[in-house]
């Protein structure tokens, strides 16, 4: 087997020309955090809780693959006016997750079936102690100041289900109780045929 012999320096020019083509090319480097990044709205920063929203359903704790949320609740009665038992509803005592743990995957927000977690952009909560990067639900109540409000809708997307059901249900005239039309008095004056 023959080996190939290169030109003495061509490994040094080859170098060189690399340099040269980096050295005149744009930097990209981000001066943060002199000069905070432009991040897109939708970033995944921090996930904020809406605590009104959420029902205890566990679903999010359940499809957490790091199993990084952590909730207790209790339950109470609630007097209803008109029933004949109280109803029963959940309390949210606590609402945890832990970001040191979080992989930022965003299950939890997608399984939510009510709305209450939420993507923020917010990245910097950095701690010294790991400790502190437990976030409880008031902490992650807090992070809903800083969620974008949603995109407009598309004006040439078509309505949604709920809305076109609603505007047919308003143009469709109230339902009338179908009136019945009276039995025809027989021609004699007598019984009607029996059938
Ligand atoms: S983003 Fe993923 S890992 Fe983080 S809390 Fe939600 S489900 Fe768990
Ligand atoms: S899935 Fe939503 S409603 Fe259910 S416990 Fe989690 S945050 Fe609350």
């Amino acid at each position: 087997m023959s080996e190939r012999k290169g030109v003495p320096g061509e490994g040094l020019v080859k170098g060189l020309a690399v340099t040269l083509k980096t050295m005149t090319r744009r930097s990209t480097t981000q001066q943060y955090p002199d000069v905070a990044p432009e991040l897109p709205p939708r970033s995944r920063g921090v996930i904020a809780l809406l605590e009104e929203n959420c029902t205890v359903c566990m679903l999010c704790a359940r499809e957490c693959p790091d199993w990084c949320i952590y909730i207790d609740s209790h339950k109470e009665e609630v007097a209803v006016p008109g029933a004949a038992r109280p109803r029963q509803r959940n309390v949210l005592d606590r609402f945890d997750i832990d970001f040191s743990l979080c992989m930022y995957c965003g299950i939890c927000i997608e399984v939510c079936p009510f709305d209450a977690l939420y993507w923020s952009p917010e990245f910097e909560y950095a701690e010294y102690d790991i400790k502190d990067l437990l976030h409880d639900k008031d902490h992650l109540g807090e992070w809903m100041a800083t969620v974008p409000p949603p995109p407009a809708h598309d004006p040439n997307g078509e309505p949604a289900k709920e809305e076109s059901v609603a505007a047919r249900k308003a143009a469709t005239p109230a339902a009338r109780p179908a009136v019945r039309p009276a039995p025809a008095a027989p021609a004699d004056g007598g019984e009607g045929t029996p059938r």
